[in-house]
């Protein structure tokens, strides 16, 4: 990736339209912006860059005139890209602190999560399982020029323990239960944020650290793709 030479980055950029026309165009995702503030987010920053950040590169051409909807789609391979409030009110709970200085993802999946996580970190680290998902998602991110991520294809319930510990960390997939690992790699004044329960009746938490201390906040249900552990 970072030998990328600048005529390979202007063809790559070149097989995407990162404009958009119709409903794809800009006004189709203000359409979108002006909904999410409806339902009640209101960090602007979020707004913004949601804004800009194109999601119709993110799903399958044939999908693609329906990704400023606010819904989730399918990606292939049985997974999802998240919903649009659930992206916003995600990012929103996590960068009440920004500048934040190392984000952990699990569950790379299309990469947009990923993608407007990015300018709120100094870098990203996110993993996924699925091999082909995590290598599209690079090329995305590529193509939008976005540098401060670093991948791992792996089983994400054991989170990245190299780069630990994490001001936040993110799960895009809900275990049934939340993994002691995850929380063992959250930062002092770090928030982890992350749906959990079966796949009908999922809970989206945050659990924040004070030294010792763990303090947990349940918000909305929620309805996630599982989190698969493997064994
Ligand atoms: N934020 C993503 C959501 C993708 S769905 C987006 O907006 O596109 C959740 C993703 O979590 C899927 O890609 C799935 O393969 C991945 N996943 C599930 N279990 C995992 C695990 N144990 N480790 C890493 N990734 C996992």
């Amino acid at each position: 990736m970072g030998s990328q030479t600048g005529l390979s980055k202007t063809i790559l950029n070149m097989s995407y339209d990162l404009n958009g026309i119709g409903m794809t165009s800009q006004r189709t995702r203000d359409r979108l912006i002006q909904r999410l503030r409806e339902e009640g987010i209101k960090n602007e920053n979020v707004l913004e860059v949601m804004r800009q950040t194109p999601r119709h590169i993110f799903v399958d051409e044939a999908l693609a005139s329906r990704s400023y909807e606010d819904t989730a789609l399918p990606i292939g391979h049985g997974q999802t890209i998240s919903q649009p409030y659930i992206v916003a009110r995600m990012t929103e709970l996590l960068v009440e602190f920004a500048p934040l200085n190392r984000v952990l993802e699990i569950g790379t999946g299309s990469g947009y999560q990923t993608a407007i996580l990015a300018p709120f970190a100094e870098q990203v680290f996110t993993v996924e399982r699925i091999s082909p998902l995590l290598e599209q998602a690079k090329e995305k991110h590529a193509a939008l020029e976005i540098t401060n991520i670093r991948y791992l294809l792996s089983d994400g319930s054991w989170g990245w323990s190299e780069y630990a510990p994490y001001d936040a960390i993110i799960a895009t997939a809900a275990p049934e239960e939340i993994p002691k690992e995850l929380v063992e790699q959250l930062a002092d004044g770090g928030r982890l944020i992350i749906p959990h329960g079966t796949s009908y009746h999922q809970r989206l938490s945050v659990i924040e650290r004070d030294g010792d201390e763990l303090i947990t906040t349940d918000l909305d249900m929620v309805s996630f793709v599982p989190l698969v552990r493997e064994k």
